[in-house]
């Protein structure tokens, strides 16, 4: 050991700019026995730029976690200090670590969290939109019907929701955003902390030729933010509320689709009841 306690460490790292790393990071990774890296060619770039040299690597990543979690865990339960990091950000955001973390949890060995940079947390503190509530939804699905799916629940969502997007398919991800939630306001904050970091605010149903006229605003790495829908006044029942009841009421009885539908959209149950009265044409 090297003056460090034995522990998981979870080490957040730069997303761009080599200078964010944090000094008590720093700190952990030049003491840590072992520095388990989601790609040890890409980590060691970082690690050279401050001269750190870990007595062990190892490679974690989506593809052999499962089967490393143990190995990691022993090490750890054995006295040394294993610090984990990912290619960019914080481990276990939209990264592996998920079953080591709750593995050493369930196994009483300590974790330690090592906080800095998070590409959605980057992206919302400089974005302008909202930041009281947010919803992270990390990567869209990518086939078509579940991709459509998420994107409709955006319709009643009030809160700002983050998604982070590749630049293969952002451009028809803003596309979908424009026919479904249409000029609901974007931000896009591109390549955060490097060279060309840029945030980009329009319209969704605007965005997509603003993207589409310079390739280059389709390059690098992306956070699209979504602003809320507007919340309803009280007593309003919204269009995505009514579509709700409407699927609802044949299905159960008027009362229970209310509740039920009050709970998807976090509507007043009374307003729903009334609006489902309206519906099924019994008001009186
Ligand atoms: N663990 C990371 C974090 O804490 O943000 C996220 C890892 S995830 C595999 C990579 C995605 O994060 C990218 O596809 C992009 O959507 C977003 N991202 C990472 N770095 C970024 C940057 N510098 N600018 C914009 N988005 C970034």
């Amino acid at each position: 050991m090297n003056g460090l306690e034995p522990a998981l460490y979870i080490v957040a790292t730069p997303i761009g700019n080599l200078s964010d790393l944090t000094r008590r990071a720093e700190e952990v990774l030049r003491n840590a026995d072992v520095v388990a890296a989601e790609d040890t060619r890409h980590s060691k770039l970082l690690l050279d730029h401050y001269g750190i040299k870990p007595p062990q690597m190892v490679a974690f990543h989506d593809h052999n976690e499962l089967e490393r979690r143990d190995a990691i865990a022993e090490k750890v339960s054995a006295g040394l200090a294993v610090a984990l990091i990912s290619d960019a950000g914080t481990p276990l955001i939209c990264d592996p670590g998920f079953h080591v973390v709750d593995l050493c949890r369930e196994s009483g060995i300590r974790v330690v969290p090592v906080p800095g940079c998070c590409a959605a947390i980057t992206a919302l503190s400089a974005s302008g939109l909202p930041t009281d509530r947010f919803v992270f939804r990390g990567f869209l699905p990518v086939k078509d019907k579940a991709l459509r799916e998420a994107l409709e629940s955006l319709r009643g969502e009030t809160a700002t929701t983050v998604f982070y997007e590749s630049p293969r398919r952002v451009l028809d991800t803003v596309r979908l955003m424009a026919e479904i939630l249409g000029s609901r306001r974007l931000v896009i904050a591109r390549e955060l902390t490097k060279t060309f970091e840029s945030f980009y605010d329009h319209p969704a149903d605007e965005m997509a030729s603003f993207l589409a006229e310079d390739p280059d605003r389709q390059r690098g790495e992306f956070v699209i933010m979504v602003a809320g829908a507007a919340s309803p006044e009280e007593g309003e029942v919204t269009a995505e509320a009514e579509r709700v009841l409407k699927v609802l009421l044949p299905l159960m009885p008027m009362r229970k689709a209310a509740k039920a539908a009050a709970e998807i959209t976090g509507l007043r149950g009374n307003d729903l009841y009334e609006a489902a009265l309206r519906l099924s044409g019994k008001e009186s």
